[in-house]
């Protein structure tokens, strides 16, 4: 038995295209590994078939930095790879004055994202979500529950001094909000009958889950080309294999969770979801400082950093501080009298229609389906909340006491590189600037539902993960109760 491809049990698109599905899910990453657990949870014990399809292959079974072999060089290497990821670099940002490159990534891969994420977990601002079509409150129960499924804890630096110093500097000196950074990680010790061998979450955690409660069929190297639609109901998919077959997948209900880029393509080619799909793709500015730290501050037990500033009303970005060892949890580590810490600021973009992901109409992939193109740019809203970070990560360094980075060490991340895009399914109540309303659903099909990244309305300031896995898990709610209440008619 070949173990690498049969550590989850999967069958083909052909086998596939023999049943009738009640639900069918298109991506495993964080949107669509949240759908297929609750939905199995929800519907444990109802008689209904739900099937999942994944563009990529059976890469890890589980996140990355769980693996004591693999260290952050390695994980780079494979994200860079584009064997795992599809890069995006065709167009450059059209800023008159200063153009930039984009180099946005699609992760290729059974888990998508979250096989290497950086675990933050921040909620969206109030300021934020009132810009979104969910009540608050709302968002407040489903962030909950995201947070209980994903572990999230403020403990991940407890006890370490590094973290105490630093976060008693920033309150003294200007920055009263500055915080422990929440964070998806699994404290629980291993004990008899529970052993902890996930310590990072992951989508595959969802996965394996899901795989516990329900029975459910997964076809990889299955990438789906377009959404079947008769009448205004959704009755399937199309998908095509690896050896580039196509078929047929019939379901009542389809949940495309193929992320911000791999959505779009797939309602343009079928030619649903109206004219904001692909359009309004955001992200977060991101400008970087490596900042300079000398051990001989701190106690000789120092360990890890993980600080958040969040935003406030009258600054819309907020800031993370991560020291490098966070990262690298099986690499030895030589005793050095200077450490680095990187200070991220992540800014709010504005959702803007000419952001988009389009197809491109003369080239053709290896599959013979168009090309990804995208355009991206930022405003000047977008380049003044910029300056205000590079400004703002200087006086952070000296609310710290450490040495001010001076010019050419404060700097713009490339867009795209900071993995944080949204908005290209965006939800909303006007069709004509939204694809999907209030639970994901979108606009004018009845049955087709997008729960990952791309519906997020607005980029907000914090990280997105958390907040498409509390909306996903609100669209699978909503799913189920539908199921459960026209099953119930039917008897
Ligand atoms: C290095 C790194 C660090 C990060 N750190 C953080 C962090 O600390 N906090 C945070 O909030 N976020 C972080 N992120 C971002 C996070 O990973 C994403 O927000 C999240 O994965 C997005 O989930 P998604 O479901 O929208 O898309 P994805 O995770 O990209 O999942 C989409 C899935 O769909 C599949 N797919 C695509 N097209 C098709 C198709 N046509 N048919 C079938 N399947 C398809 C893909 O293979 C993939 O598995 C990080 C990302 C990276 C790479």
């Amino acid at each position: 038995m070949d173990f690498m491809n049969s550590w989850i049990r999967h069958i083909s698109l052909e086998e596939m295209s023999q049943n009738d599905y009640d639900i069918l899910i298109v991506g495993t990453g964080a949107g669509g590994g949240t759908v297929l657990w609750r939905l199995c949870e929800r519907l444990a014990k109802e008689r209904i078939r739900i099937g999942i399809v994944e563009a990529g292959d059976l890469v890890v079974p589980t996140h990355t930095q769980n693996l004591p072999t693999v260290n952050v060089d390695d994980v780079v290497f494979m994200w860079r790879s584009p064997k795992y990821v599809k890069h995006y670099r065709t167009n450059y940002a059209s800023n008159d004055a200063a153009p930039i490159p984009i180099d946005f990534h699609q992760p290729v891969i059974f888990g998508g994202g979250m096989v290497h994420w950086g675990h933050s977990c921040v909620r969206m601002d109030p300021v934020d979500l009132a810009e979104w079509p969910v009540p608050i409150g709302d968002m407040d129960f489903y962030y909950k529950t995201a947070e209980r499924m994903m572990n999230v804890t403020r403990r991940v630096a407890a006890g370490s001094s590094i973290q105490e110093v630093i976060l008693q500097r920033l309150r003294e000196n200007g920055f009263p909000e500055a915080t422990d950074t929440p964070t998806a990680v699994d404290f629980t010790a291993t004990q008899h009958g529970r052993i902890n061998s996930s310590f990072f979450f992951s989508s595959i955690l969802l996965i394996a889950r899901a795989l516990n409660v329900k029975p459910f069929d997964l076809a990889v190297n299955a990438r789906t080309t377009r959404v079947l639609v008769e009448n205004g109901h959704v009755s399937g998919i199309e998908a095509i294999s690896r050896d580039k077959k196509p078929y047929m997948l019939r379901a009542k209900t389809v949940v495309l969770s193929a992320g911000t880029f791999g959505n779009p393509p797939i309602l343009l080619q079928s030619g649903v979801g109206g004219r904001a799909v692909g359009h309004y793709l955001a992200n977060h500015s991101t400008v970087d400082s490596f900042l300079k730290i000398r051990r001989s501050e701190f106690a000789e037990v120092s360990g890890i950093l993980r600080v958040l500033i969040p935003r406030s009303a009258d600054r819309p970005f907020q800031f993370q501080l991560v020291t490098g060892d966070y990262y690298q949890p099986f690499k030895a580590k030589p005793l050095s009298e200077e450490w680095e810490i990187w200070l991220g600021a992540y800014g709010k973009v504005q959702s803007r229609y000419e952001n988009k992901v389009a197809l491109d109409p003369v080239r053709r992939d290896e599959y013979g389906l168009p090309e990804v193109q995208i355009s991206f740019s930022y405003s000047e809203e977008d380049l003044e909340i910029i300056r205000q970070m590079a400004a703002l990560s200087r006086l952070a360094a000296s609310a710290m006491s450490l040495p001010v980075p001076g010019e050419g060490e404060v700097c713009l991340r490339i867009p795209g590189r900071e993995f944080h895009e949204t908005g290209t399914c965006r939800m909303g109540e006007n069709p004509e600037t939204s694809v999907t309303g209030r639970y994901g659903q979108v606009h004018g099909v009845s049955g087709l539902f997008v729960a990952d990244n791309s519906v997020l309305p607005t980029s907000g300031t914090a990280n997105p993960t958390l907040s498409t896995i509390a909306l996903a898990i609100r669209t699978s709610d909503y799913i189920s109760e539908q199921l459960k209440s026209s099953l119930k008619k039917q008897f």
